[in-house]
């Protein structure tokens, strides 16, 4: 199984909506999805329309109470199963507190599942707490959603410092994968800028031994786009709510590039049918300013 962990201490930058439709490209591509839900705010579990029942287990019983992670699964879809969470998860920091091992309870708690998924993905809260952590632990690849502001660097530092200590002291085949830019507006400066910064600061890693050393930006961006924030509102992926939408394309197009392969997605219903194949980091700093007029034909 491949672990993905989606992470920015930034809040709203769309780590959720990421993870629940690169998910779901992910599984219309035939892979069989583990989505976790590890932010107390539960939005990836609503963006399923998984709402948790009163007594129903959930991601915090499992980290708390030694609940098998098989008693909390949720399936939401063909080949997509969710571990839920709610608020109740906002205590878990704290009763963890005083807990031995508390950073490695997840990934224990994933082993026995392991074989039955082909791909997980862990929507984190917007801290860099003991959750993030244990999201951090039970993964081995960094996937940084980030949204092109001025700031937007500042936050990456921090968050790859943690990445770094995890890797340092617990978990050392944890690397960064890569960067996609969400809520991505082409035409404004700031946003080329912000990705030029971004290009040359990973270049200039290449070849040492951080976690970062082989992390690229992705080719594809995710536009702003309304659907994205409405389906959620419907409990729906993209996919269902708005399949010719950009949010569609757009995660269409991230899910081929996290897989690595060159696929089309032509019929998921753009007129505009487009290829995207691994881009190379000079590619990337050529392309990515305006990465949608790449391929489009
Ligand atoms: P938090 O840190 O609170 O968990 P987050 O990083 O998970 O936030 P999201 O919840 O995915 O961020 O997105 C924040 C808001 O922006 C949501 O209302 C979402 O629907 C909306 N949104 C996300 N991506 C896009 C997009 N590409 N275009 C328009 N709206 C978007
Ligand atoms: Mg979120």
């Amino acid at each position: 199984m491949r672990r993905i962990a989606v992470i920015n201490q930034k809040g709203g930058v769309g780590k959720t909506t990421t993870t629940a439709n690169l998910g779901a490209a992910l599984a219309k591509n035939g892979l069989r999805v583990l989505l976790i839900d590890l932010d107390p705010q539960g939005h990836l579990t609503l963006h399923f329309g998984a709402e948790l029942r009163d007594g129903q287990p959930s991601v915090y019983d499992v980290l708390t109470a030694a609940t098998p992670v098989g008693d909390v699964l949720v399936k939401v879809r063909d080949r997509m199963t969710l571990v839920p969470a709610d608020i109740d998860l906002a205590g878990a920091e704290v009763e963890l507190i005083s807990v031995t091992g508390r950073e490695v309870i997840l990934r224990e708690a994933l082993d026995p599942i392991e074989q039955d998924y082909d791909i997980m993905l862990i929507d984190s809260p917007p801290s860099l707490g003991v959750l993030t952590v244990n999201a951090l632990v039970a993964s081995t690849e960094v996937l940084i959603p980030l949204q092109a502001h001025f700031f937007a660097l500042q936050g990456l530092s921090k968050l790859l410092d943690t990445v770094t200590l995890v890797r340092q002291r617990i978990n050392p085949q944890l690397h960064v994968g890569g960067v996609v830019l969400c809520m991505y507006e082409s035409a404004t400066r700031l946003a080329g800028e912000v990705v030029d910064d971004l290009v040359k600061f990973l270049e200039a890693s290449r070849g040492t031994t951080c976690a970062w050393a082989d992390a690229r930006v992705y080719q594809t961006s995710i536009r702003r786009n309304i659907k994205l924030a409405e389906s959620c509102s419907f409990g729906q992926t993209v996919f269902e709510y708005a399949p010719r939408s950009h949010g569609a394309i757009d995660y269409a197009r991230l899910a081929a590039e996290v897989l690595g392969e060159t696929i089309s997605t032509e019929g998921v219903g753009t007129p505009n049918a487009v290829a995207v194949s691994a881009p190379s980091a000079s590619a990337l700093a050529a392309a990515a300013p305006t990465p949608l007029r790449v391929g489009v034909g």
